[in-house]
């Protein structure tokens, strides 16, 4: 079939342009007829082929009416961020180049790009010059990869080949990790094979950060094992950041290994006004954060970092015979650092994010999200509801009236349509969640949401 590339390629993108244009003015949840979605999409795959220019329309017709505005500046659910202009062009151009990023040989330009902008991250990040970086989906990965890395140094340091002999008769290792901590640290143990059951859980304070005296009592309790440490910058509830520099000096004084799951709360290193959140960032072993999140690079991207670049390597590569390019050791990129074989060159758009804003931008950005956090939770306050954290990042956690209601009024919100908050439960109590993180928010989109948060509540009192 004679396809015109750039007429098929200019479709897509001006329909991407034209959703971003719209999403502001557009109820953020759309009331969806599933049925309607379900028939659009489908139906007995046609045994003819259909022309490039036909699915295209199709598939933009079938999809628009199940769009979610989280891309948009009101959507304030799950950390979500948004998506930077030049990061989302980089996206479409690494479609359009369709690299695979698996080793330098397959793509020298996705390599350069991820050196560059993992580069530019760890500076950003406060993390050793030294540190690998393997671009992964998200924050999940990031974790799974570096507790993986963890694994294989405390059962090497017990004299044990974990690569080799696998977890069978291997030394029980302890995940000690705080009772906040991210629901994805759970998934990554049983992936692991740890188990759950080897997660040693450690009491949190009152915002959510690891209690540091009992991080210490459960170490001496398990001082007989090879332990891991997870730490935790950025409490997906309150925003809250353990004491790393505490926490890391007494995990390393027992000889354990110490990953930070810093998904969007890392990202407090860029601005000098938030950087001792994170004091001590720098002392870890290993490192997870999003790219998709609060820096505002499109769905899927995170970053895996290690201080130990070839022990990251070695536990994350593999050799083949067909293969030449990978098991670059002393210095690592692409699939040698990843749980990825195959897969999309993800450099780019983290290149392009960071070149697009700088390190001013960056730091400007969290400053920002983090100022409309506090004015959405004045402005909840000024409006009669309770704010429940301190607001010291981007996260907010308020009820108005008896948290019992909730879960009503954040249904009410999302089917008005102005803004998109989610349900939480903290400390026993059914909450409303607002996270801060698209770099489109203004102050605007926050003194209306608010409003709408607030007038759902009104309304949900009803009968
Ligand atoms: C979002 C989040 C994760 C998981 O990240 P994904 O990008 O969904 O894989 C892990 N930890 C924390 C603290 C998070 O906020």
């Amino acid at each position: 079939m004679d396809v015109d590339l750039h007429q098929l390629f200019a479709r897509a993108a001006a329909e991407g342009a034209r959703h971003r244009a719209a999403v502001a003015d557009l109820p953020v949840q759309p009331s969806p007829d599933h049925a309607a979605l379900a028939a659009a999409f489908g139906g007995a795959l046609p045994a003819a082929p259909t022309d490039p220019r036909e699915v295209v329309d199709e598939l933009i017709a079938a999809a628009r009416p199940g769009l979610v505005g989280t891309v948009g500046p009101r959507f304030f659910g799950f950390v979500i961020g948004g998506a930077l202009p030049a990061a989302t062009a980089a996206d479409l151009l690494a479609a359009g180049w369709d690299q695979c990023a698996y080793n330098e040989v397959l793509s020298p330009a996705a390599a350069a790009a991820e050196r560059a902008a993992g580069g530019w991250a760890k500076a950003l990040l406060g993390l050793p010059e030294t540190a690998s970086v393997g671009f992964v989906t998200g924050a999940q990965a990031a974790n799974t990869v570096g507790l993986a890395v963890g694994r294989q140094r405390v059962l090497a340091d017990v004299g044990w080949d974990v690569a080799r002999d696998g977890l069978f008769g291997a030394p029980r290792v302890a995940v000690v990790a705080s009772e906040e901590r991210h629901a994805t640290i759970d998934r990554a143990a049983r992936l692991l094979g740890f188990g759950t059951g080897s997660i040693e859980p450690v009491a949190a304070t009152s915002q959510g950060a690891i209690d540091v005296d009992r991080l210490r009592t459960t170490l001496d309790a398990v001082r007989d094992r090879p332990v891991i440490v997870c730490l935790q910058a950025g409490n997906v509830n309150t925003g809250a950041c353990d004491d790393l520099r505490a926490a890391t000096t007494v995990a390393h004084e027992h000889g354990a290994w110490v990953h930070v799951d810093g998904a969007f709360g890392l990202w407090a290193a860029a601005s000098p006004r938030t950087a001792r959140l994170v004091d001590g960032v720098e002392l870890a072993d290993s490192w997870g954060t999003d790219a998709h999140k609060w820096l505002n690079v499109p769905y899927d991207c995170g970053l895996a970092f290690c201080a130990d670049a070839e022990l990251h390597a070695a536990t994350m590569s593999y050799a083949a015979a067909y293969l030449t390019g990978s098991g670059a050791v002393s210095d690592p990129v692409l699939g040698d650092l990843t749980p990825e074989s195959s897969r999309r060159a993800r450099g780019f758009a983290v290149w392009a994010a960071l070149r697009e804003l700088g390190t001013d931008g960056v730091a400007d950005l969290v400053d920002r999200s983090c100022a409309l956090a506090v004015r959405m939770a004045e402005r909840l306050a000024a409006g009669g509801a309770t704010v429940h954290n301190d607001v010291v990042l981007n996260q907010v956690l308020v009820s108005v009236g008896d948290p019992s209601r909730t879960d009503t009024i954040v249904d009410t919100v999302q089917r008005e349509g102005t803004c998109w908050v989610g349900g939480t439960t903290w400390h026993g109590q059914r909450l409303i969640r607002v996270s801060v993180s698209n770099a489109t928010t203004t102050g605007r989109d926050i003194d209306v949401s608010a409003d709408a948060i607030l007038r759902a509540a009104r309304t949900a009192t009803l009968p």
